[in-house]
């Protein structure tokens, strides 16, 4: 084991200890996390919202699913250029590409211009592309507008977090005592109230203020240049209407053959999670009107520049090279092996990276900073059940590529030294469980 082996080791030993705490951040976040898996689990074979359980709609869409990820990776470079070309000369955004996350920064800091404040929702893929930094760096405001994202900024909460619900972990009377805090408002501890505070004060600013809003999306069709996002809230369907540019920033992998596969893919998104997702944004077009004589004038009352940067950095090159996290490509974000993986059911967000909790977050951070990134996220805490690539809707198999993780971290020397026991064992006894 090497030096950085055991200072990482140390490292992620300390985050276990502070799961004893009650009162750590690590330890909040387990309790709430321990909760939310099984009964979402379990609500998946529950009949509550329809008449087939979302296990049953999975499965029967399954091999369609597989089938058409497995083929915008063997075509990802078509599939690209269709998508460019749809989006851009059919549909009249701005597009786009940049190959690395280098230039796609530059390419945002372009379009913001010399706008100071940005207000966002759903921005994992701008996270991954290194955006966040630089905003940050370059001393943008950074609005989130989706409630947990909101809460985890008032409380400034730096911790990885589950993307589908962020502030989950914050009590409703920790939540008023730091609305108290920062505004000097005194709600009432409960959930409608506090809904009700930002409703009455920061919906108002998202339909008046919002200069540029920036999303992911869901899913982005090749065939009609349609981009797809899901939400619940409404905040998405504001920051992109009530905008004067809203800018797209998302990994090429995003990209699906055709419109059905995008709302396909969304209604998988919901069904995993079991939500409705009140709101299903397909937008094919910045807003527009042909009602004054049948000219065509864009900027009517929704987004009058829609923006998209398809951004490439690791993934044409792991398509076309096999590289160990080609298998990623097909992700759809459903989230499900999160409910289901026993690391992350034991060590909620200890088992995670900056870009979020679970195995995926864990990959994308060897992808951007390398392995010893990924023994600092809990690596080693994987224990290879194969529940993850078992539920996956799209047949990513991310066991897999944790298991290539951890062999290419044991031949760094970052492996945690009871597997050398381990190891010793099978030389000596051929059984790694055997007796003294
Ligand atoms: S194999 Fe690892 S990542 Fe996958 S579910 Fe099991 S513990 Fe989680
Ligand atoms: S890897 Fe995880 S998030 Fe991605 S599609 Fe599979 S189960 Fe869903």
């Amino acid at each position: 084991m090497s030096e950085k082996g055991k200072e990482l080791y140390e490292e992620v030993k300390d985050k276990i200890e502070e799961l004893k705490n009650n009162d750590s951040a690590y330890a909040k976040f387990g309790e709430i996390w321990k909760l939310a898996c099984p009964i979402k689990y379990k609500s998946y074979d529950l009949r509550f919202l329809y008449e087939d359980t979302s296990r049953e709609f999975v499965d029967r869409h399954k091999d369609n699913i597989i089938k058409m990820r497995e083929d915008f990776v063997e075509n990802i470079e078509d599939y690209t250029k269709l998508c460019m070309k749809r989006l851009g000369k059919t549909n009249h955004f701005k597009v786009h590409f940049a190959k690395t996350n280098e230039e796609a920064q530059k390419i945002f800091m372009e379009e913001l211009g010399d706008n100071k404040v940005i207000y966002k929702s759903k921005s994992l893929e701008a996270k991954d592309a290194g955006i966040i930094d630089i905003l940050k760096e370059n001393n943008i405001e950074i609005k989130e507008t989706d409630l947990g994202d909101v809460l985890c900024q008032l409380f400034d909460y730096k911790y990885p977090s589950f993307t589908l619900a962020p502030g989950v972990q914050f009590t409703v009377e920790e939540i008023v005592a730091k609305i108290k805090e920062k505004h000097g408002i005194e709600l009432k501890p409960q959930a409608e109230a506090i809904v009700n505070y930002y409703r009455t004060t920061y919906r108002p600013e998202l339909l008046n203020n919002v200069k540029v809003s920036l999303t992911s999306a869901n899913a982005i069709s090749a065939d009609d240049g349609s981009i797809i996002l899901v939400e619940n809230e409404g905040n998405i369907s504001l920051l992109t209407r009530a905008t004067e540019k809203h800018i797209v920033v998302a990994g090429i992998q995003k990209i699906v053959p055709t419109v059905f596969d995008a709302l396909l893919v969304a209604k998988i998104q919901e069904r995993i999670m079991n939500v409705d997702g009140a709101y299903i944004s397909l937008i094919s077009a910045p807003s527009n009107t042909s009602d004054i004589q049948g000219m065509r004038v864009f900027g009517m009352y929704g987004a009058k520049e829609v923006v998209i940067i398809l951004v490439d950095e690791w993934r044409t090159k792991a398509a076309k090279e096999n590289l160990l996290y080609k298998d990623l490509l097909k992700c759809i974000s459903c989230k499900s092996c999160d409910l289901v993986c026993t690391a992350s059911r034991a060590f909620g967000n200890i088992y995670g990276s900056k870009y979020g909790i679970g195995a995926v977050n864990i990959i994308r951070d060897y992808i951007h900073n390398g392995i010893e990134a990924t023994v600092r996220d809990g690596l080693f805490l994987c224990t290879g059940c194969e529940n993850c690539t078992n539920w996956c809707p799209a047949g990513v198999d991310l066991a897999e590529i944790m298991r290539n993780l951890k062999k290419e971290a044991t031949e760094a020397g970052l492996a945690p030294p009871n597997l050398d026991k381990y190891k010793e064992k099978i030389f000596k006894d051929k059984n790694p469980f055997k007796a003294q």
